[in-house]
């Protein structure tokens, strides 16, 4: 709006503005009613007042216990969170308003004049705008009054219009009427005693008199113990009371620990233990109501912002906890001393075990053996590790004789030891497995497959897939592989760079064609093609999947599972799909003539079909699929890109260490990713030129200031169990179906050839994808090689 209109608002104009002002004053208003708590109001409410008032920063003030000063509870605009206190004296535009209970719309608080105009006394300290650069202006304060008593609750200040213009006449009525809803507001919910420290209300309610908290805080500083220990441990302060207590005083429920709790895995991507430990808040359960969040200082942390910056489409529910409860929780979420079934530590578990058992006998025996309470409790702790460590496979592998069972898990692609359990346990833990699985634990020479729904036996919701192998020495190795239950990532967070992106969106945006992602096992095939169907998946949108197994369940994907031996293989599924109405297919392996054919035949007739191969590089794959004998006009026509994807571990970047690239680094590097373009043109006109032209794009965007380019190496530390890996990142090669490779298919051409025409327009190879990902400091070049391996 300009300021024309502000100074000379036209009748008609005046009344929409009005209109538009009541009613967000009204949607605020319902806001209010509809909190439980003072706290709730003040923090979460006043992103919305500022934006009714069109201000820039709002403050709330609270009557202090002493009702000779006010508190002030929030500040928004400044990160810091603190108490700030006034005297109501007239000395202060905040205190002035509280005394005098009446509302001030001040044009500029630097006009000594006007403030004058009000009251002799009264002053606006410049001191805290000099000391952080901001420049208070305009101010509209208001006393937030008991309507029945006419006793000062709080005082409502709002600072800066947003315009640059004073707060305007209609908004002084506004803020009246607010700070009545908010008066009874207040009324409502405020208790009759308020609460001055943490564990006053263990007073109010009794549980200890206020010279037993008193001797408590003493004890505590004198023995530099933490207060709630203190009283749990000598004054026999029993947890829920100071649950209680605690809920009381921060104005929200209180959150006990629980036995059962299950750990949400979207919750808690990308959160260590570490960091909730110091934040002092864990995230618990995404429920209609919004994430709740268990804190030790809910205020605190609500404050901070930190949660809405890690969740910040969400609503979030703060609740309290004590101490050690909260400590529990972390145990049972992240591992630890505690865990989700109150089972014991592994090693405490294996020492439960009987060495000398002879679990040897087969027939009953055995299966009552595999029922004992120790193995059962031992079995499902190695899966609860194994989940919680982030492993993605159990790899239990037994010898003959004396020698005992080997139990390894795949952590980031990687094998690494977990324990050993005695020889002597070997048969029953197998059956156990077998038992957990629904296999006959009988058949011990023919390889058997089953999966383990892992909630019937624990309160941890996976699955897992499970294979024994008969091996050497009349022993069974079983390895299970955890399915990923849960959600998929989003397209934007695969690690795609952007040119790769873009051009996967492009493609995956076209209403018919076929798109294939190729890549080894484990390379995050399937992860890739959920993320992508997750991005399509619109209720517009039909959707079908064959996959075997099903590993990430999406709603609105209409999913099927594999089940050879019942007669529904990829090709049956396929058909199926056909007949019913299908906008997107997407089928989990595409192995033979058969199903690549259906795959053609059903994007040619206007369907998106999405698939994988388990080929090395997105142009080899063009070749197989030709030499797999399809028509190479329809197989180029229906083809819209295939995306080749490897998985390299991420430097811990907790302990990465940087150091600026050598001369002899950066040409190794410039080689390695130079020979992948030895075949174009431009690189065999002129190789020099193009050499010298790649390292000064590479200066340019992974350089610093200095166009030096920083690399990283891996050295290793807790967070990583000294590895200096944690956590993957994909490799991308995405060829699109350009006209240039459609010719190329129509010719039958080689895999060289179609890779120097995918590269002229604009391809990365995975090595070269990776180089930039070394650039970039994610990875370091012995993971890229070690992956890009043909
Ligand atoms: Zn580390």
């Amino acid at each position: 709006m300009s300021s024309v209109l502000q100074t000379k608002p036209v009748a008609q104009d005046n009344l929409a503005e009005k209109l538009n002002f009541q009613q967000k004053l009204q949607a605020v208003t319902n806001k209010i009613h509809a909190t439980e708590y003072i706290d709730e109001i003040i923090l979460e409410l006043s992103q919305d007042w500022c934006n009714l008032f069109n201000a820039d920063r709002l403050t709330i003030y609270q009557v202090n216990e002493d009702k000779t000063s006010i508190i002030s509870k929030v500040k928004t605009g400044l990160n810091s969170f603190k108490d700030i206190k006034l005297p109501i004296s007239e000395q202060s535009i905040a205190g002035f308003v509280a005394v005098n209970k009446r509302v001030i719309n001040i044009r500029d608080v630097y006009d000594d004049a006007e403030l004058k105009s009000y009251s002799p006394h009264l002053n606006f300290l410049k001191a805290v705008d000099a000391k952080t650069g901001y420049r208070t202006k305009q101010m509209l304060v208001a006393p937030i009054v008991d309507p029945k008593t006419r006793d000062l609750i709080g005082v409502v200040q709002i600072i800066n219009s947003k315009n640059g213009q004073p707060f305007p006449p209609i908004m002084e009525e506004g803020v009246v009427q607010l700070c009545e809803t908010l008066a009874i507001a207040f009324r409502q919910r405020q208790g009759p005693m308020a609460v001055r420290t943490k564990y006053d209300a263990l007073v109010s309610n009794a549980v200890i008199s206020a010279e037993e908290l008193e001797l408590a805080q003493r004890s505590a500083r004198r023995k530099n113990l933490d207060i709630e220990t203190v009283l749990m441990d000598e004054f026999q302060v029993k947890t829920p009371a100071l649950g209680d207590a605690l809920s009381a005083y921060f104005g929200v429920p209180y959150e006990p620990a629980k036995p059962d709790r299950i750990r949400s895995p979207d919750l808690l991507r990308n959160m260590s233990r570490e960091f909730c430990e110091t934040n002092m808040w864990v995230p618990l359960e995404d429920t209609k109501d919004g994430i709740v969040v268990m804190a030790l200082d809910p205020e605190r942390t609500r404050a901070s912002r930190v949660v809405n910056n890690v969740y910040p489409k969400s609503k979030i529910v703060y609740k309290v906890t004590t101490q050690r409860e909260f400590v529990q929780t972390l145990d049972q979420l992240f591992g630890g001393a505690g865990m989700l079934d109150d089972t014991g530590d592994i090693g405490d578990l294996l020492g439960n075990l009987d060495e000398e058992a002879d679990f040897e006998a087969a027939g009953d025996d055995i299966s009552s053996a595999a029922n004992d309470n120790e193995l059962v409790k031992l079995v499902n702790k190695v899966i609860i590790d194994a989940y919680q460590q982030g492993a993605s496979d159990i790899h239990i592998e037994p010898y003959p004789g004396k020698g005992k069972t080997e139990i390894r898990f795949r952590k980031d692609g990687v094998l690494t030891p977990y324990i050993q359990v005695p020889a002597s346990y070997r048969n029953a833990l197998a059956a156990r497995l077998k038992i957990m699985c629904d296999l006959d634990i009988s058949e011990r020479r023919k390889p058997q497959d089953g999966k383990i729904k892992f909630k019937k036996f624990a309160s941890l919701d996976i699955e897992l897939r499970v294979a024994t192998i008969p091996s050497q020495g009349g022993v069974e190795d079983i390895v299970m592989r955890i399915l990923a239950a849960g959600e998929p990532i989003p397209l934007d967070k695969l690690g795609l760079s952007s040119n790769n992106l873009k051009n996967l969106k492009e493609a995956i945006e076209k209403p018919y064609g076929l798109i294939f992602v190729c890549g080894p096992t484990g390379s995050g095939k399937t992860t890739t093609l959920h993320s992508i169907l997750g991005y399509l998946n619109k209720p517009d949108t039909k959707i079908w999947t064959a996959e075997d197994p099903v590993e990430i369940t999406q709603k609105g994907l209409r999913q099927v599972q594999m089940n050879p031996k019942a007669g529904l293989t990829f090709a049956v599924a396929m058909r199926a799909f056909l007949r019913a109405d299908p906008d997107i297919i997407m089928v989990g392996e595409m192995r033979d003539k058969e199903t690549v054919s259906i795959g053609i035949e059903a994007s040619l007739t206007g369907h998106l079909v999405f698939a994988t191969l388990h080929t090395n590089s997105a142009p080899e794959s063009i070749v197989r699929l030709l030499d797999m004998g399809m028509d190479p006009f329809n197989f180029a026509d229906a083809l819209l890109g295939i995306l080749a994807q490897r998985l390299a571990r991420r430097l811990c970047t907790k302990c990465k260490e940087a150091h600026v690239a050598t001369e002899e680094e950066l040409n190794l590097l410039l080689n390695e990713y130079a020979l992948e373009l030895r075949n174009t043109g431009m690189w065999k006109a002129d190789p020099q030129a193009q050499r010298e032209k790649l390292f000064e794009e590479w200066k340019r965007t992974f350089g610093n200031d200095k166009g030096e380019i920083i690399l990283y190496s891996a050295k290793g530390c807790d967070t990583c169990t000294n590895t200096g890996y944690k956590g993957r990142v994909g490799l991308h090669e995405l060829l699109v179906g350009t006209d240039d490779i459609k010719k190329l298919i129509q010719e039958h051409a080689r895999v060289a050839e179609i890779l120097a025409v995918g590269l002229e327009n604009g391809m990365r190879t995975l090595k070269q994808d990776g180089i930039e990902k070394v650039l970039q400091g994610i990875t370091d070049i012995h993971e890229v090689r070690s992956v890009c391996i043909k």
